[in-house]
């Protein structure tokens, strides 16, 4: 396996591969990798050729507020996991290396990211958004790699990709979650073992919207104000947002009538965790 820092090093092996005429399969990451990470990687493995893993904490898809400096890092740890996945090339760039200090382009999707996560981190997806369109530039994938525990992250690279005919395919993955329920996120490691426990309230609120919503309920504000109330139960939780957004467009809507996202972000002591599901109108 092979760990690059430049992107004309990752550029001059994709040529490579691709002159041999194998696919690229991408999985674009923060590190600090874990089952989540891993499940994207066995995918793009199962699905492809070769793949790439890029290790990239992004500097500006963060907020001026946010946890940049203290993101967990351990790219030994990282390398390991994906060498024993049978990656073939980890991108790990410098912050210098992706951004010119005059760097000024960025690429920004819209209405998609208006309501959820864009709410409150207004210069977020624009951040996600510019890092990925470099990161498609510089490993040309033939398909590209995301988890649906971001949704909207999901949802606004799918958008950018058609918008902009982008010429590779987008695959959603499932959300991987430990034995208890907990998404699995690199930001777990932020809570305290009193704040884990306290934690599981996200998990039970998208568990109980499931439910409802299989069980037929419609009622968007009916199944919203069931989350609220497990949530606020919670004396450690903090409700950022507890929203269902119609899944196509993330367009707030209330009535579960075709493919809905309910999604949730909370705040455990000072950590801020994301949860979600996709539901379908009961036929
Ligand atoms: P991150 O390193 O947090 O930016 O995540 C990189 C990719 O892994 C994104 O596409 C995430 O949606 C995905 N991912 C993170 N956690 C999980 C999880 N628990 N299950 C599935 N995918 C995940």
């Amino acid at each position: 396996m092979q760990i690059e820092k430049t992107a004309a090093g990752v550029r001059a092996q994709v040529k490579a591969w691709k002159k041999e005429g194998l696919s690229v399969g991408l999985v674009p990451t923060m590190g600090y990798l874990h089952e989540g990470h891993k499940s994207l990687i066995d995918r793009a493995a199962a699905e492809n050729d070769r793949v790439v893993v890029s290790i990239f904490v992004n500097p500006i898809q963060f907020g001026p507020a946010e946890d940049l400096e203290t993101y967990p890092r351990d790219l030994e740890a990282d390398s390991k996991l994906c060498e024993q996945a049978g990656v073939s090339l980890i991108f790990a760039p410098e912050a210098s290396e992706m951004y010119a200090e005059d760097f000024s382009t960025y690429v920004d999707a819209g209405k998609v990211t208006e309501e959820l996560c864009g709410k409150s981190r207004p210069t977020h997806f624009r951040g996600v958004c510019t890092v990925v369109n470099k990161l498609f530039h510089i490993a040309a994938p033939d398909r590209a790699y995301f988890g649906q525990k971001d949704a909207q992250q999901l949802a606004v690279i799918r958008r950018m990709v058609r918008d902009l005919n982008m010429d590779l395919e987008i695959v959603g993955c499932p959300i991987i979650r430990e034995e208890d329920g907990l998404a699995k996120s690199s930001r777990n490691t932020y809570l305290s073992e009193e704040e884990r426990k306290a934690a599981l309230v996200l998990s039970k609120a998208v568990f109980k919207a499931e439910e409802m919503a299989e069980g037929g309920e419609k009622d968007g504000e009916k199944i919203l104000e069931a989350m609220r109330n497990i949530i606020t139960a919670e004396p450690l939780a903090r409700i950022d947002y507890v929203e269902m957004v119609r899944w196509d467009t993330i367009e707030v809507s209330r009535i579960i009538d075709g493919p809905t996202l309910i999604a949730i972000a909370v705040f455990i002591g000072k950590t801020r965790l994301i949860d979600n599901v996709l539901v379908r109108a009961a036929q």
